[in-house]
């Protein structure tokens, strides 16, 4: 990297010529006041934290102490690789995949700085700290440097999955090396004719003599599939048995390491898996999404025979929360970048009279548009950051509640928030990468700047975790629909009661009236969709990724008016940061005059019917 700043870098482009060689990536600077605004002034973390089993650890210092520490880590040594893996992409050698120059040498950091043991469980060698703090450093590192992320993101669900699923000689032979660092895992589900309907999946294992199976197929996608950055990768694969009943009931979930553990536990000969092809593919070109060759390859049993699938969603739940990240990330960094941009670019005149007289023109953040594009992005950025740090909340209280009524109400609400999410937060975290890109002009269409790379990049967010349908189907159908509603009525009561509570309040109202108007309109457009479906189950589908994306506004309208009256009640005691509290109250106001009316666009549609979509004969839509 260049030593001149930010400013420097825009104005040598500015000035001197509208393509330059400058490497004007954008550095990531870790947005530490508003983690701290989210945790501990909305989210109350130190009495969440006091409030769980085990996490004594986690206090006020130690937390901050954590977050200082991988933010440094993340804008210092991150970063700069995130274009550095762009453009290199991984590669193949005569020794496998190779990943971009610096990736292995931070990955060594990353392992050494004691990461990867973060919150996973003491007993194998694991610090015990709580799920929500080790996604504010997931959210870090993944904005920093997105394909670099998905390396231990992958291994953290792996860890997640034999920690609960796993026999103690897995855990002993597995578990203890994913926490350290050593190894490294991935999930293996698609096969090239599926990736939505697992229930088709054809990759077979059959049982050995020695009680292992013989593990034969083809998946492909595999993130982090095979890499240079550790020694072994553990795969955890899902499997049909001889004989297993058809469909999603007849699948079982093996771990297929790379190289098989030697009786000392460390790394011995090649199992008979290996990697086929890297796939060349629109974004997050630093991480090898591979395609992988199971040749009768031998695999451990992980959970009961044909209980795979449900096994399997440990690891899905957590992948789904980290691509929520994704969202997040996306429009971070979008914002840091085009924020910069804004402040220094000049176009024109202001519409109300110059504002930088003795300038040649004004700077573009002077302009409506513009900012309409600036808070678009601050009002998701930050809006996700609090629905991701409450959704990690609740899986605190899932894995370690004190009492089994908090961890089944966590669970619960836990289950209703990871689709909206997964889908929301990467449908709007992409929006806002591709608005952060619109605020450069046609520079943002120029690879130095990074804006480009930062809409390729989150592409994928709305495709891999199941699709935004899919996650649709699920909160619709399954969450919302087969609970009766139950799963909607837990949080909805949450929002009635934050309502009822500020009702009187002067200040708020223009939050929580619009706020409990929705509330309640949420409760109405589920019975509408319900009673339609029992007349025509085609009705579920055709309403569902309007009624995902309402969903989505709602909560961030909760959200949002949460965080305005924190902001407000700090204006009144009297606060030094008045600034930042002000932009709070002003993200607020835009969030709900601008970006809320967007509902009613959804409500309207999902209340449209299928007709209009399933009328038309499959023949007619003819090219
Ligand atoms: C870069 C990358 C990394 C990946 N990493 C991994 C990985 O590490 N491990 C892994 O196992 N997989 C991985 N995947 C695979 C990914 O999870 C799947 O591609 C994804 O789940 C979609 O499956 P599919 O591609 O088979 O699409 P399909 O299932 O064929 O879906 C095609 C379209 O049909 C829609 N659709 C399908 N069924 C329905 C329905 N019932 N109702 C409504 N719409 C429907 C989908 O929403 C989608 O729009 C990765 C993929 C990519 C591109």
């Amino acid at each position: 990297m260049s030593e001149q700043t930010q400013g420097q870098k825009l104005s040598n482009l500015i000035q001197l010529s509208p393509r330059t060689e400058v490497d004007s990536m954008p550095e990531y600077k870790a947005p530490l006041r508003d983690i701290k605004f989210v945790m501990t002034e909305l989210l109350n973390s130190e009495q969440h934290y006091a409030n769980l089993e085990g996490a004594e650890d986690a206090t006020p210092d130690m937390v901050d102490a954590i977050i200082g520490e991988g933010a440094k880590f993340c804008e210092q040594v991150l970063s700069p690789l995130n274009q550095v893996g762009d453009k290199e992409g991984c590669t193949w050698s005569e020794d496998g995949v190779k990943t971009p120059t610096g990736f292995k040498e931070a990955y060594q950091q990353y392992v050494e700085g004691g990461w990867p043991s973060m919150t996973a469980d003491p007993n194998y060698g694991g610090q015990g700290l709580p799920h929500s703090l080790g996604l504010v450093m997931s959210e870090m590192v993944g904005t920093a440097n997105w394909s670099f992320g998905m390396y231990p993101g992958l291994s953290h669900g792996a860890t997640n999955t034999i920690e609960e699923h796993g026999t103690e000689e897995q855990k002993q032979t597995y578990l203890t090396k994913l926490i350290s660092g050593e190894w490294t895992g991935t999930m293996c589900l698609t096969e090239p004719h599926c990736g939505s309907d697992l229930g088709t999946l054809r990759t077979k294992a059959e049982p050995n003599a020695d009680g292992t199976y013989a593990i034969t197929g083809t998946k492909i996608f595999i993130s982090a599939g095979e890499h240079d950055m550790a020694e072994n990768i553990v795969h955890i694969v899902l499997a049909r048995l001889p004989g297993a009943p058809e469909g999603t009931k007849g699948i079982s979930l093996f771990i297929v390491p790379k190289c098989l553990p030697n009786e000392d536990g460390s790394a011995g000969e090649r199992n008979a898996v290996s990697c086929g092809s890297i796939e060349h593919k629109m974004g997050i070109h630093g991480n090898a999404t591979c395609v992988m060759n199971f040749d009768g390859a031998k695999g451990w049993l992980i959970g009961p025979e044909n209980k795979g699938l449900n096994c399997m969603f440990t690891f899905m739940n957590t992948a789904r929360i980290g691509t929520a990240i994704q969202g997040l990330g996306a429009a971070e960094l979008g914002f840091q970048g085009s924020l910069a941009y804004a402040k220094e670019r000049l176009a024109m005149r202001s519409l109300s009279g110059p504002k930088n007289p003795e300038g040649i023109a004004d700077p573009i953040i002077v302009h409506p548009d513009v900012r309409r594009m600036l808070l678009t992005q601050k009002a998701v950025a930050e809006g996700a950051r609090a629905l991701i740090y409450l959704t990690a909340q609740q899986a605190d209280v899932v894995h370690s509640g004190k009492t089994e009524e908090e961890r089944k109400a966590a669970d619960e609400a836990l289950g209703f928030l990871t689709p909206i999410a997964k889908a929301f937060l990467t449908e709007i975290g992409y929006e806002a990468a591709n608005l952060g890109m619109q605020v450069f002009g046609g520079h943002g269409f120029i690879s130095e700047w990074g804006m480009e790379q930062n809409v390729r990049d989150a592409r994928i967010g709305m495709i891999y975790e199941g699709t935004t349908g899919i996650q649709a189907l699920d909160l619709l159908g399954r969450k919302v629909l087969m609970t009766q509603g139950e799963s909607l009525k837990g949080f909805t009561k949450q929002v009635h009661l934050f309502c009822k509570e500020n009702a009187e309040d002067e200040q708020l109202k223009e939050f929580i009236e619009p706020l409990a108007a929705m509330n309640k309109e949420w409760g109405e457009l589920t019975t509408k969709i319900g009673m339609s479906a029992m007349k025509n189950r085609e009705e579920v589908g055709a309403a569902s990724v309007d009624y995902l994306m309402y969903s989505g506004y709602a909560v961030f309208a909760y959200l949002w008016a949460r965080m305005a009256k924190v902001a407000l009640d700090k204006m009144v005691e009297g606060t030094t940061e008045e600034m930042f509290y002000n932009a709070k109250i002003q993200t607020a106001r835009f969030y709900f005059k601008r970006m809320l009316p967007r509902a009613k666009g959804h409500a309207e549609s999902m209340l449209a019917g299928a007709d209009s979509l399933m009328d038309m004969p499959e023949e007619a839509f003819a090219i």
